[in-house]
């Protein structure tokens, strides 16, 4: 079979159009009964690699998730958006970028993919660091924010056009290569219901953490977490003058 293998990282997180609310503690947000959906970045680098296997470009696309046994579920829609096959490494902790990119690292090691394809950013940390650490751990190229790609299997390179300020930077890369996605580089297609039928019979392996052995330190402690305030009150005024007055005097008004 021509073509490379892909790897493509998906996280699990509280869906984008959730109101989230911080718990009562603050010790994080709640998840307890709460919709959660695949990273946005990550169905946009899932339909990518599903669009570079229809090109003929790949052979495989293994989608792999870090998180609790629940992340099953977002696996199953990564299987019916394409992926062939999915791991999920379970572990009830939220681990930051640096552990993910270290377990990350280690299934590499395992399943040698050639291209990895992953979020410039999960919604929920907000971190965009994942994709970096992994890139340095492994010693391998990086193509962050991507907008556009075309991976060549006969030189063994991947082209990378990036949205930077004030214009687009096209880079090229060697193989293996790690290639984050920006918003723009494809929209994800509708997920049609016999592929989400289908889905239910590719393999799915579950991992506990733990198997792997890989040390994992912990160096950042999160202190609290809190609600946006609510101070900010809107003014309903009768004439522009007044409007203009306050615009004038706004440091009074806010
Ligand atoms: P972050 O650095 O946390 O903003 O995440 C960037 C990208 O790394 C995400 O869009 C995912 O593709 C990947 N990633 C981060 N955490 C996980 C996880 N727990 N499981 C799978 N992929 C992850």
């Amino acid at each position: 079979m021509t073509g490379i293998k892909c790897l493509v990282c998906v996280k699990q997180v509280i869906d984008y159009s959730v109101k989230v609310r911080v718990k009562s503690d603050g010790s994080g947000v709640e998840t307890d009964q709460v919709k959660l959906s695949m990273n946005p970045f990550d169905e946009i680098a899932v339909e990518e690699a599903v669009r570079q296997k229809e090109a003929g470009l790949l052979n495989e696309i293994l989608a792999v998730s870090i998180g609790p046994l629940r992340a099953q579920e977002t696996l199953r829609v990564a299987l019916a958006r394409g992926a062939d096959k999915a791991i999920l490494i379970q572990t009830e902790e939220a681990l930051p970028p640096i552990s993910v990119a270290k377990i990350l690292k280690n299934i590499v090691a395992s399943e040698n993919p050639e291209l990895i394809l992953m979020g410039k950013q999960a919604i929920d940390d907000d971190c965009n660091q994942t994709g970096q650490m992994l890139a340095a751990l492994l010693g391998w190229p990086q193509g962050t924010f991507a907008s556009q790609l075309t991976v060549n299997i006969n030189d063994k390179t991947v082209k990378v056009t990036r949205e930077v300020d004030g214009g687009l930077e096209t880079l090229s890369l060697s193989l293996p290569a790690v290639i984050t996605t920006d918003l723009r580089l494809n929209e994800p297609r509708y997920l049609a219901l016999p592929n989400v039928m289908r889905a239910k019979s590719k393999p799915l392996t579950v991992k506990p953490l733990a198997e792997l052995n890989i040390p994992l330190k912990k160096h950042i402690d999160i202190l609290t977490v809190e609600a946006p305030s609510n101070e900010r009150q809107g003014l309903i005024l009768n004439s522009v003058e007044a409007l203009i007055d306050k615009l004038k005097n706004v440091d009074k008004v806010i």
